[in-house]
């Protein structure tokens, strides 16, 4: 049986905005001025759900990057921004949320176009959340404090000091984000450089390159200085390369792929920059024997179905407890064949497009050899439709664990679901089996099991009884090969900031 493919679409029109926005080759930021690239050349923005060109992007290379660079430099060692009062970068930030709000609709359309998501989805999750990062991060600015410290050094007999800490910030940031989220993603990076004073070159993914560069508009909208923000169009090895190893950039913040992910820490390690990741995942989804399991089927059909799979935190392996195994995959696989695909801006759609030919390719390579190795579709399994990239969501069993479906990130809609007899050791060695440690998953009724489970899970983020939440406070990013450092709360500041100890004699 198919998921259900969206007939007689009823495409939600692009309003006169985001029309005017694709209609002409869209230029890149830098300095505060719109610029095309020095080459010249552009790309084309496709739109997944027809394969179709929907826009231009400029293709910046590495002089573009240079200067890009050089602006973000100058506006960090002589401009206002990290100068300002804390107060004044507060206001800033918290405009470009105001300003998100004020344009949700154009920018919940681009999205939609160039990525393929649900319409109803980037209007309620994507762009809110997006504004709400800039608003939690522009409180942050007004109270970035170090400590005072009392000093007891050994080998100075009854000196007496004034020691502190200032937290400064880190400098010229280099920010790459992927296509899944790019809005969103945007705004994760964004909103705690700009809190702590950091000038930033931020390179958005060439599959999705259209909100980056609207919301860039709307940051110079509310004010922020020329050079703070540089916004480049590109390719990952002649534009993310060449960032990733730029001499003036003093740190590199990068989402996507484990295997790019290594590739920056290279680039960076030339001369030691500072680098945080988030990368993949393969997280387990656990679904024990005293589970509510109306709550626990549409939250695991949810964990991985949700933006077409196409979530670093997608519960992509499903543990059942071995009484109920039958009753969730058959019930994980009748969500599945209700979803209703179709184009992103159609406001029936609950799963749209994959979000380009590559990535289609990818996740069909994954199916062919899901079946190959032996593990049975019950539901899903095939392209959806013959347009466009569209696959089915697919729940995968008599899946083990040396499957490469099983062990290797999708980034899809394709779960694979297996049974356990009790949530013991060996449960949770095989949750832990992977080396990606980005999320995981609990459903139970017994909240002191669930916590104990959480507490020996490797991972940044533990769900109980729900999947997929986010918030601007809520500190996301991986243990092992998912990552380094943490996006959005408290902690993502630290990312972008240097101690500074500071010792006086008195
Ligand atoms: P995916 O494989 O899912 O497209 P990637 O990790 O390749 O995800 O891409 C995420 C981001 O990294 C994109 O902005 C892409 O252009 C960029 N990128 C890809 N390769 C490199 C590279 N070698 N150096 C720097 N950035 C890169």
């Amino acid at each position: 049986m198919n998921a259900q493919m969206n007939a007689n679409a009823d495409v939600t029109p692009l309003n006169a905005r985001a029309q005017h926005f694709i209609s002409q080759p869209r230029k890149v930021l830098i300095d505060g001025r719109w610029v095309s690239a020095k080459s010249g050349q552009t790309f084309d923005v496709f739109n997944p759900a027809t394969g179709q060109r929907i826009a231009w992007a400029a293709a910046c290379e590495k002089p573009d990057v240079d200067a890009a660079v050089a602006a973000a430099r100058k506006a960090f060692d002589e401009g206002p921004w990290p100068r300002m009062t804390p107060s004044e970068r507060g206001k800033i930030i918290w405009k470009i949320g105001d300003l998100i709000q004020t344009n949700l609709e154009e920018l919940a359309q681009l999205e939609s176009l160039d990525n393929g998501k649900p319409i109803v989805v980037a209007r309620a999750a994507d762009v809110p959340l997006a504004a709400d990062l800039f608003h939690y991060m522009a409180g942050w600015a007004t109270k970035i404090e170090g400590n005072t410290i009392a000093l007891s050094v050994p080998y100075t007999p009854g000196a007496e000091y004034h020691a502190y800490t200032r937290k400064e910030p880190i400098g010229v940031v280099g920010q790459i984000i992927p296509w899944n989220f790019p809005l969103l993603m945007a705004a994760w990076k964004l909103g705690p450089a700009l809190a702590t004073g950091c000038t930033i070159v931020l390179k958005v993914a060439e599959e999705t390159p259209l909100s980056g560069l609207r919301l860039a508009e709307l940051c110079q909208e509310a004010g922020l200085p020329d050079g703070v923000l540089n916004v480049l169009t590109g390719f990952g090895e002649t534009c993310g390369a060449p960032l990733a190893a730029h001499p003036q950039v003093d740190k590199v913040a990068f989402t996507g792929s484990t295997e790019v992910g290594k590739l920056i820490v290279k680039a960076a390690a030339n001369d030691l920059k500072k680098v945080t990741l988030e990368l993949g995942g393969k997280s387990p989804n656990i679904i024990l024997d005293d589970a509510d399991l109306d709550t626990a089927i549409p939250g695991a059909a949810n964990a991985i179905f949700f933006n077409q799979g196409q979530c670093c935190c997608a519960g992509s392996r499903l543990f059942v407890h071995e009484k109920h195994y039958d009753k969730v995959v058959e019930g994980v696989a009748e969500f599945a064949r209700n979803i209703r695909v179709g184009p992103g801006l159609d406001t029936r759609t609950q799963m749209g497009p994959l979000v380009s030919q590559i990535q289609f390719d990818r996740v069909s390579g994954f199916l062919r050899s899901g079946t190959e190795e032996g593990a049975r579709a019950l539901c899903g399994g095939n392209r959806a439709g013959t347009t466009g990239y569209f696959v089915e969501p697919t729940v995968l069993v008599d899946t083990t664990n040396d499957m490469k479906v099983y062990r290797e990130e999708i980034f899809g809609p394709v779960v694979t679901a297996s049974p356990f007899k009790d949530a013991d050791a060996d449960l949770l060695r095989r949750a832990n089996d992977t080396t990606y440690g980005l999320a995981a998953g609990i459903y139970t009724r017994d909240i002191g099991k669930a916590h104990r489970i959480a507490n020996k899970l490797r991972a940044g983020t533990v769900w109980i009884n729900c999947y997929n939440i986010f918030d601007a406070a809520l500190p996301f990013g991986g243990y092992k090969q998912s990552g380094w450092g943490r996006e959005m709360g408290h902690d993502a500041l630290n990312n972008y900031l240097e101690t500074k100890a500071i010792c006086a004699a008195i």
